[in-house]
């Protein structure tokens, strides 16, 4: 085994023995460190200095007691986080996620993930993640605003616009976020806009900052299908969610002149052969925050199919997972291949285990992983974070440009870095490397950080 094998198992390893039960954290360090291999054999450096054991701790783990009251005057104690991973290229900058599955392992892969994600933006940020067990689902507004108020006083300590500026992510959207702004504002005595994006357009949230992953997501997608000689015109999608990633990549792909023919929720899937009807899917979601199987009441030509893992059975050109982690296992990768799948585009965060990545790969599957292909979101946060210090605002169509010639350069700097390293189209291991590259060395030039 060569040197820097073996150096990436022993930190892999390490990773394990220290911490066993975080396998969700384990996954993404295994499926960013495996991949830079060719960028360590070339700067032997990196191991003296021994970038990776410094790379895979964070610099800062922060864990908080949330105490608040429900609607029947009963008090409810929950957890609370945030991870400020690496702040090489700027203030640690990542999501909230309010689900009842958050736990460290959780936070720190997604963290973990933040952090080159963020570098490939090309904008100054570096990356973190924060949030909670809380299940916003099924409580009233008053009970999610007491539980925003409880977390935001303690986590308003650790975070600041030059220091570390959450947003939203699954659970936490416009609502929430208004919320947590409005404690933070009260207990700090200060109009930081700069703290929180993903606000309210009111209060300087950026235009396009609720539509920037799943547009984004399609102009990486549209990228890599034109690099090939192909187009999203006329092809038909299966997309997964019906969050705020779905909604968008639903949007964009039929603006682009594509079929989407699925969505789903925990719950379950719809499979529309009209193509999904996205004002009836934002009607349930966003304004009646309903679930997914109503659907087919106004929609009687549609199927819907409890259990969200079917919704990969649906025969299509183009998969877009866009809910959750490991949503994509290798069965369901088989399935989509064996019916004929050209192109997987990743909206939501390590939708796609390693071997179901593997077997997209290995069969020509087009890839775009989610550090790169979702970076849209945070991209254009980073570009609220320029309008709130300038006290100024973009149009919508000024910061839409913008994100369309972010995704563009991200999916050239995968794509190029991949053939420099000697592992041409594999935009894994080209957005891993090229990130990884930019962070060492300003961790080296900035010393024993
Ligand atoms: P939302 O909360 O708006 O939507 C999440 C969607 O995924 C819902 O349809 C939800 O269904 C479904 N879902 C959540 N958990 C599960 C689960 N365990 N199994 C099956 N379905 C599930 O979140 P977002 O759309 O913001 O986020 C979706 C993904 O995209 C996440 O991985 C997130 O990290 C990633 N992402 C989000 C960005 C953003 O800007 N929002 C930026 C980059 C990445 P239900 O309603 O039943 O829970």
């Amino acid at each position: 085994m060569s040197i820097m094998k073996n150096y990436v198992n022993n930190v892999l390893g390490g990773l394990i023995e220290k911490d066993p039960e975080q396998r969700e954290f384990h996954s993404t360090a295994k499926e960013v460190l495996t991949t830079i291999i060719p960028a360590l054999e070339k700067n032997p450096h990196y191991k003296e200095a021994r970038i990776l054991e410094r790379l895979v701790e964070p610099e800062r783990v922060i864990s908080f007691r949330v105490v608040w009251e429900d609607d029947k005057g009963e008090v409810q104690v929950n957890r609370g986080y945030r991870v400020q991973f690496n702040s090489a290229r700027g203030p640690y900058k990542g999501g909230l996620r309010f689900h009842p599955s958050v736990n460290l392992s959780i936070l720190k892969f997604l963290g973990f993930e933040q952090t080159f994600k963020n570098v490939l933006t090309g904008l100054p940020i570096g990356g973190g993640k924060g949030g909670s067990d809380f299940d916003p689902k099924g409580k009233s507004d008053r009970e999610v605003m007491r539980f925003c108020q409880s977390f935001m006083t303690e986590l308003s300590r650790h975070i600041g616009q030059d220091l570390d500026v959450p947003a939203g992510d699954i659970g936490v959207g416009g609502r929430e976020i208004g919320y947590l702004f409005g404690q933070y504002k009260r207990v700090c005595n200060s109009y930081e806009a700069g703290v929180l994006t993903g606000k309210g357009l009111e209060y300087w949230g950026s235009l396009a900052r609720t539509e920037a992953t799943g547009y984004g997501l399609l102009y990486f997608v549209k990228n890599m299908l034109e690099d090939q000689g192909r187009s999203l015109a006329g092809q038909t999608v299966i997309v997964s969610g019906s969050g705020n990633v779905a909604i968008y990549a639903i949007q964009k792909a039929q603006e682009l002149g594509a079929k989407v023919v699925t969505c789903s929720d925990s719950n379950g899937y719809i499979y529309d052969p009209n193509g999904i009807d996205l004002a009836e899917v934002k009607a349930i979601k966003e304004v009646r925050r309903g679930r997914i199987k109503e659907y087919v009441a106004t929609h009687p030509q549609a199927e819907y199919h409890e259990g969200c893992s079917g919704v990969w059975s649906v025969k299509g050109d183009i998969a877009l997972p866009c809910a959750t982690q490991n949503e994509i296992d290798l069965e369901a990768a088989k399935i989509l291949v064996a019916n004929g799948v050209k192109a997987v585009g990743e909206g939501a965060n390590m939708p796609s285990t390693l071997e179901a990545i593997a077997h997209f790969q290995g069969n020509q599957v087009l890839f775009a992983p989610a550090k790169a292909a979702n970076a849209g979101g945070v991209a254009v946060s980073a570009l609220e974070m320029s309008q709130n210090s300038l006290r100024y605002r973009w149009t919508f169509e000024e910061v839409d440009a913008k994100l369309k010639d972010i995704m563009k350069n991200i999916f050239e700097d995968a794509k190029s870095t991949a053939e420099e390293y000697g592992c041409p189209g594999d935009l894994v291991a080209g957005s891993n490397i090229v990130s990884f590259v930019k962070v060492a060395d300003i961790m080296l030039a900035n010393g024993l950080v």
